[in-house]
């Protein structure tokens, strides 16, 4: 066998002589996990990440209950012989069931399956099975029966293998690409037994281990595949084993020592911008602002010019509400950046926001001597060599446009601050991107999707976090109602009677145009639906992702222009479009949406003075996550509660978006399940890197964080 290394490609799992392991299947196991982890390449996942795949839960069957062990309501794993199997139809042939007999020595039992078919040839009369489940007494039939109980089923190369798979506490994998639980855990138990301290280094200090009562990491990766019979299962099943709070520990241990170092390297940063504010510039800002702030908007800007007057560069997140008047805030920012004689850029998710955007920073800038500029991907290209050429030379003060507008390689003269809006997904941009370009600008990041602070200070640890908590003054929180199928007549009409009266509606649809989801109504055929069946009347509008950027450009501005009274859109209308007189939402098949992007679509409505309603529009209410997601968006407004909500019935990993490519940076760790850990583990890093020189150990752990694109520090000395 060649020496396990955790660092082994996948792909070539065959040369540790696992059982059944050839090349093909090592591939093939490669391309499922690359798969699950989104990574695009195979060959990039390791053996380690295959040890990082979890159990969902673990079986104890180191005791094989025997029949006439079983009690009432008892959850038990029997090994018996299958005796009489059938199939028949129940409920007019709608369901069918499929059950079977089976004894061991000292009895018999009964188990049963819903429409499961095919387990007619894969659990044959005289099989051995293992059955799983909760064990019922059937008094008419005189024996327990267990519903839908997990099975396995034992073939003679099985006599071999029982000790992995019976008679011990077992692994229960969800299913890889075509690996079943069976085949991984086989696989796993292969590859955990041989691990040693040697073939697994130990990452984390010798003293943090002892003084935090971790275990080695060799062991960790063994019991948390194949538990021991010490700790008590439940502690398993629930992520808090020695072995799963080891591995929790050491994900967010690295991501704090990560962010860590990003601090660092901020403060060593040389300085940004060199802004001052006087009152000749106080005076600018006045004449532009259009109404009075908002307490939470003035407080907000205070933090961010203090940063920008500042010797450090600034880092901040802007979190505020949908609607709570962000953009404002950020332009009184690049105004300040402007007028001490740098560039501002604002970097936008979408070409209709930077249409949105530019529109109304122009209409405001009108008096003043600075070149706004939009920056997109559909300008003609002598437009946009003109506009590259304008900005090197300084000629331009603001550009807007969408991400891409740094990546596509403009030259600025002298970028004095970025300001990045609606971003859900931090991480996108860091600043050490920006350095490696040559720029080291003040960036201010602005979120409507906002996590809970204490989260977003461990998670987040290298920014500052500015939270306006007020809406604009005259507002009416919008008033959310989940309706179904049978109300669309009557929600017709109180769009109608909305139109009626001067206001416009949006509504939303999942899907652009027919697709092979036939039964999802799509905005491309509803657009033409309601307007020449229901709302002939009015005026129907269409905007979708697939229209060229002029078009949705144009749509959205008669839109704005009451030119259309009916938007008919997908989720391009999501973030930050603004149009106060729109006072209908209506969502269609609501269930598919997010809680995140429910709260976005809902914070199109409510802008203006005027009562606005959001309808939920649900067609299918099958699982309990979308009833509970729905359940919350009409029970509350509140952006940082639907945050909190979506963190829970979301759980780990993508939602924190902190991501920037690579494998997920939590794979384990569950930010609300595991708060506390989170919390022992920055407290660790700081300490940690505060002792850095006396912990030479440290340094082969810092080393790795570094080269892991997903903690962004690729960049870093
Ligand atoms: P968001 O925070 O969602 O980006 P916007 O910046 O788009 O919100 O602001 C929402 C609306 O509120 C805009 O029409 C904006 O002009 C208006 N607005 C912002 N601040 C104020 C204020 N202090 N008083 C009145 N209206 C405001
Ligand atoms: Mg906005």
């Amino acid at each position: 066998m060649s020496a396990l290394s955790l660092q082994m490609p996948l792909v070539r799992l065959h040369q540790c002589r696992i059982p059944r392991v050839g090349p093909q299947r090592a591939r093939a196991l490669a391309a499922a996990l690359a798969d699950f982890l989104g990574l695009s390449d195979p060959q990039q996942v390791t053996v380690e990440d295959l040890l990082l795949y979890l159990p969902l839960r673990y079986e104890d069957r180191s005791h094989l209950a025997r029949i006439v062990e079983l009690r009432e309501n008892m959850w038990a794993s029997i090994e018996v012989v299958v005796r009489v199997t059938g199939s028949y139809a129940v409920k007019g042939g709608q369901l069918t069931i499929f059950e079977l007999s089976a004894t061991d020595e000292t009895g018999q039992i009964r188990a049963f399956w819903w429409n499961r078919p095919w387990l007619e040839k894969a659990l044959p009369r005289g099989a051995r099975v293992i059955l799983y489940g909760q064990w019922r007494y059937n008094a008419p039939r005189r024996c327990f029966e267990a519903e839908n109980p997990d099975f396995e089923v034992l073939t003679e190369a099985d006599d071999l293998a029982a000790a992995i798979h019976t008679g011990r506490r077992v692994p229960v994998y969800r299913k890889l690409g075509p690996f079943t639980t069976r085949p991984l855990r086989a696989i796993l138990y292969h590859l955990v037994q041989p691990l040693t301290a040697e073939s697994v280094p130990e990452m984390l200090p010798e003293e943090t281990l002892r003084r935090l009562h971790l275990i080695p990491r060799h062991e960790a990766l063994r019991r948390v595949h194949f538990p021991d019979e010490e700790t008590p299962l439940e502690d398993y099943n629930e992520a808090r084993s020695p072995a799963h709070r080891r591995l929790i520990f050491e994900e967010f241990l690295r991501l704090q020592l990560a962010l860590g170092r990003r601090r660092e390297e901020r403060e060593r940063s040389p300085k940004g911008p060199r802004i001052r504010v006087d009152d000749r510039i106080r005076e600018i800002v006045r004449a532009i602002l259009p109404f009075r702030l908002t307490e939470g908007q003035r407080h907000a800007l205070r933090e961010i010019v203090r940063d920008m007057c500042s010797s450090r560069p600034m880092n901040r997140l802007l979190q505020g509400d949908v609607g709570s008047g962000k953009t404002i805030v950020a332009l009184l920012a690049m105004i300040v950046a402007v007028e001490n004689g740098y560039q501002a850029a604002l970097m936008v998710p979408t070409e209709i926001l930077a249409e949105q955007h530019a529109r109304n920073i122009k209409r405001l800038l009108a008096h003043t001597p600075y070149r706004v500029e939009l920056l997109t991907g559909s300008l003609r290209n002598t437009e946009k060599r003109e506009l590259h050429e304008a900005l090197s030379r300084g000629e331009i003060q603001i550009v807007i446009g969408t991400h891409a507008l740094i990546q596509e390689g403009v030259r600025f003269h002298n970028l004095g601050l970025v300001v990045i809006d609606e971003q859900h997904r931090f991480g996108v941009l860091q600043r050490a991107e920006l350095i490696r370009r040559g720029y080291n600008p003040d960036v201010l990041v602005m979120t409507a999707t906002p996590i809970p602070r204490s989260l977003a200070m461990t998670v987040y640890g290298d920014l500052d976090i500015s939270i306006i908590r007020d809406l604009p003054p005259g507002r009416t929180p919008v008033r959310t109602f989940l309706r179904t199928e049978e109300a669309r007549p009557a929600i017709y009409q109180f769009i109608a009677t909305q139109v009626r009266a001067g206001r416009q509606v949006y509504i939303v649809y999942p899907l652009v145009e027919e697709s092979e989801k036939m039964d999802l109504l799509n905005a491309t055929q509803m657009a033409e639906h309601l307007q020449r069946v229901i709302f002939p009347e009015f005026r129907v509008g269409l905007l979708h992702g697939k229209m060229r950027p002029a078009e949705k450009d144009d749509v959205m501005r008669r839109f704005l222009a009451r030119e259309i009274d009916i938007l008919v859109a997908t989720t391009v209308i999501e973030v930050g479009v603004d149009v106060p007189n729109a006072t209908v939402m209506l969502i269609e098949h609501a269930e598919r949406f997010g809680l995140a992007q429910l709260h976005q679509l809902r914070g199109r409505v409510g802008r203006g003075a005027a009562e606005s309603y959001c309808i939920l529009l649900a067609h299918d209410l099958a699982t309990p996550e979308a009833r509970e997601r729905l359940r919350v968006m009409v029970e509350t407004t509140d952006g940082f509660k639907i945050a909190e909500k979506d963190l829970e019935i979301r759980g780990p990993g993508e939602l924190m978006g902190t991501r920037q490519s690579g494998a997920p940076i939590f794979r384990i760790a569950h930010l609300v399940r595991d708060q506390s850990l989170l919390e022992l583990a920055r407290r660790e890093a700081r300490f940690l890197l505060t002792r850095r020189s006396q912990l030479p150990e440290l340094k082969a752990l810092l080393d790795e964080i570094r080269r892991q694109p997903q903690y962004g520090l690729t960049s870093i000395g």
